[in-house]
């Protein structure tokens, strides 16, 4: 389905079915429904009778075979870790890790890579060389993309410089950014927005059948995202959020051991996001801008800003960026959240010292 606040990106693309290019990047923030909307638009390309306005007829074949997963001209890549429980939408790390978040180390045996490897891209080779089965579109949905690995995004390169036939990519991803510039450069940029506060608060309303007060206050937390926030509105999400946002708000007080324990068993991806997203609350305060994401606790926010400064936070906000490219690959998860916890109560009492 292509929720509401996509359809306007939906339209324009669909208009753009004959001449479109080769390789799409599909980016946009975190629960938004990307990954719906990619695989969406995969299923309306070798629809073999679109509608009037070119989406997927649901009723023909190839539609058909598109739901049972086995379409012969079309391939999927995404990290053997993600493809044990995906959910369509898979696009963020945050999401990935909120599936194994609680239970990691638990599983015996070898863990199944948060990457996409070189394997996973050469298998493609024949796929994008010989000709389609149906018809001449073969499709590549490439979901997250920011999951390839340097030498599979190496491999890649050649097929997106010079895709044989009518080769189409899709790459979906919420990082654009960590994508390397060869790549970047050779996809045609499909941004996809956020909703506007009031259509998605009615929507998640609705959807999850709260209040508006309620729907708004989890809008907050997820930045706008509205499939973030029907998530976090799941309450054994809600309780680790609620446990993050309770861990990270007391900080400088609360000593950085006792945080990082608190911490411990919550995954990486979602604790880094929070610190994020309350960093960037500290900055808006610090400039006198309403808090994005936390705004029912303000007072908090004010009081830790007006003792650290903006250009302890700014330091911050840059280190855990750094943090949060690490998310999938922590080295030493324990080690990961003292570093953080450890910035952030140095930024925190950067003016009192
Ligand atoms: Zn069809």
């Amino acid at each position: 389905m292509i929720y509401q606040w996509l359809e306007p990106a939906w339209r324009e693309v669909l208009a753009q079915r004959a001449t479109l290019h080769h390789a799409l990047l599909i980016h946009g923030p975190t629960g938004i429904g990307k990954s719906a909307f990619a695989e969406k638009l995969a299923q309306s390309l070798l629809c073999e009778s679109p509608l009037p306005d070119g989406a997927a007829c649901g009723r023909c074949s190839a539609c058909g075979w598109f739901a049972q997963g086995n379409h012969p001209d079309f391939r999927r890549l995404a990290p053997a870790a993600a493809e044990e429980g995906g959910d369509g939408e898979a696009s963020a790390g945050e999401e990935r890790a909120s599936k194994s978040g609680g239970k990691s180390g638990t599983r015996s045996g070898s863990k199944p890579s948060r990457d996409i490897r070189i394997d996973q891209v050469r298998a493609l080779e024949r796929f994008t060389e010989v000709g389609g089965h149906r018809g001449a579109i073969r499709i590549v949905l490439i979901d997250p993309a920011d999951a390839l690995n340097a030498a599979a995004a190496n491999a890649l390169l050649k097929t997106l410089e010079e895709p044989g036939g009518a080769m189409r990519f899709l790459l979906v991803t919420d990082r654009p950014d960590v994508l390397p510039a060869t790549v970047r450069s050779r996809c045609r940029a499909l941004p996809l927005p956020l909703p506007a506060a009031d259509e998605a608060a009615a929507w998640l309303a609705a959807d999850a059948g709260v209040d508006a007060a309620q729907a708004r206050a989890w809008l907050a937390a997820a930045g706008g995202a509205p499939l973030r926030a029907r998530r976090l509105a799941d309450p054994a999400q809600a309780a680790i959020h609620r446990l993050v946002v309770e861990t990270v708000a007391g900080l400088p007080e609360t000593g950085v051991l006792q945080a990082a324990d608190a911490l411990a068993d919550v995954a990486a991806a979602i604790w880094v996001a929070t610190l994020q997203a309350w960093v960037v609350d500290l900055q808006r305060v610090c400039v006198g801008a309403p808090p994005r994401y936390f705004p029912d606790r303000a007072e908090r926010l004010g009081a830790l800003a007006r003792r650290s400064g903006l250009v302890a936070l700014d330091r911050l906000a840059v280190r855990l960026d750094r943090a949060a490219r690490a998310v999938d690959h922590p080295l030493n998860p324990r080690l990961m959240i003292e570093d953080a916890l450890l910035d952030v109560r140095a930024a925190l009492v950067a003016r009192a010292s």
